[in-house]
């Protein structure tokens, strides 16, 4: 192990090892430690984004990252069926594992600390569960979203990775198929097809509650792969979650004292799509940027306040979809959004929205279902369906 190191990252999640990726890209002989608590790098997951959020000058360090690529995506609702043409790629987590394993083993100043668990995080120290004092002049941490936020709706899903028993006709990933009966909030299903035969089938409910009823989902999965003339010849994986879609935001401040908080753990996500790959690239490429201190001054304030003001008008939208809308009508604004022009549709993902797009959003006669007596109303119990 370094006798000393540069940077001390806190978990070994998705942002920590893009971090990892874009210092070792900066400069190869840095010297970093990961703590993560877990037996493996980036947990059970599929993350996805679309190409054009990636950050210029990311692309080199990032690409070995991506599992797989798309040119362009389709998205199917009662009245509208669009192809979106702008590139979309998914991250495997057994893959992040892979890649940060190895690039731990070549880098001489660089130490994976696996099922090592952190008890204390400071400004330049951890306390692992072992007692084992670490310091360094740079901590991030990266541990993860808080176990409970308020003021939120949830984005939830339970995603199957099938292998098929015969080829798909078109290997064209659906990001959103409202196609479907809607319950619980906005239900739809999300498509990835990876390979002719290989395909992640992901059920995705935007609810008032946070529950997921397994059984029930479970079987929608299947009655979807079949209803759309798909066989399954076998199941490789599941996948859950269930992210928060806040009204309410805990965001990092450009002044905190402290570990630098990272990742979702400092509110480095997209409030309203859940998808925080577009921000904590920026954020690795600007902690990179600034090797070998903590990023500050003008560039660091300037990037902090921006996140906080596009922050802040996604949650907005949250509020309006969660409180404004009944449930069952919610698709509805989903429809309407994917009218939008391709570059307001790329910006918002990238959470880059310019002030003619916000008015786009919040102008004009507003999507069906729309009711102001809704705010008054209580929300739907946690996780009922509807
Ligand atoms: C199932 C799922 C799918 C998602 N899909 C997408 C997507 O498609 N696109 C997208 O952009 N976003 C997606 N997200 C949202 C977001 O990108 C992820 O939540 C992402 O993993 C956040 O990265 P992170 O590093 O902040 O946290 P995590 O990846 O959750 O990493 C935190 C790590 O810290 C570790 N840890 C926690 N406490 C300690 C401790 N005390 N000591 C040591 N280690 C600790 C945890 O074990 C974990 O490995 C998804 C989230 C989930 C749950």
């Amino acid at each position: 192990m370094p006798t000393s190191f540069e940077y001390l990252l806190v978990g070994g999640g998705l942002q920590n090892s893009l971090i990892m990726l874009a210092l070792l890209h900066r400069n190869p002989s840095v010297r970093l430690a990961i703590i993560e608590k877990d037996s493996r790098i980036g947990g059970n997951h599929t993350w996805s984004l679309h190409t054009t959020d990636i950050p210029p000058g990311a692309m080199e360090w990032f690409k070995p990252a991506i599992s797989h690529e798309w040119p362009r995506y389709e998205v199917r609702f009662p009245n509208r069926r669009r192809m979106i043409e702008i590139g979309y790629a998914s991250i495997f987590s057994a893959d992040l594992h892979e890649l940060i394993t190895q690039r731990g083993t070549d880098a001489p100043g660089v130490e994976l600390l696996l099922e090592r668990g952190a008890i204390e995080v400071g400004a330049h120290h951890v306390t692992l569960d072992d007692g084992t004092r670490l310091e360094a002049p740079v901590v991030i941490d990266s541990s993860g979203p808080k176990d409970s936020i308020q003021g939120c709706g949830y984005q939830k899903f339970v995603g199957w990775e099938v292998e098929l028993a015969e080829p798909m006709k078109s290997l064209t990933p659906i990001v959103m198929d409202s196609l479907v009966e809607q319950h619980d909030g906005f239900r739809f299903h999300y498509m990835l097809p990876y390979s002719p035969t290989r395909c992640l089938f992901e059920e995705t409910y935007f609810s008032d509650g946070p529950t997921l009823d397994l059984p029930v989902i479970r079987r929608r999965i299947e009655s979807y792969i079949h209803d759309n003339g798909y066989r399954m010849a076998s199941l490789i994986r599941e996948e859950t979650g269930v992210l928060p879609m806040p009204w309410k935001l805990d965001l990092v401040t450009a002044d905190e004292p402290g570990p630098l908080r990272a990742g979702y753990k400092g509110g480095w996500f997209h409030p309203a799509t859940c998808y925080s790959l577009p921000v904590i690239l920026r954020l690795s490429q600007l902690i990179a940027n600034s090797y070998p201190t903590r990023p500050a001054g003008i560039e660091w304030e300037k990037f902090v306040k921006t996140h906080r003001s596009q922050s802040r008008f996604a949650s907005l939208l949250n509020a309006l979809l969660f409180r404004t809308f009944p449930p069952e009508a919610r698709w509805h604004i989903f429809e309407r959004f994917y009218g939008f022009p391709m570059d307001t549709i790329r910006r918002f993902y990238s959470l880059e929205l310019t002030t003619g797009d916000k008015l786009r959003f919040l102008c004009g006669r507003p999507p069906r279902g729309f009711s102001l007596r809704q705010l008054w109303r209580q929300p739907v119990s946690a996780g009922k369906e509807s």
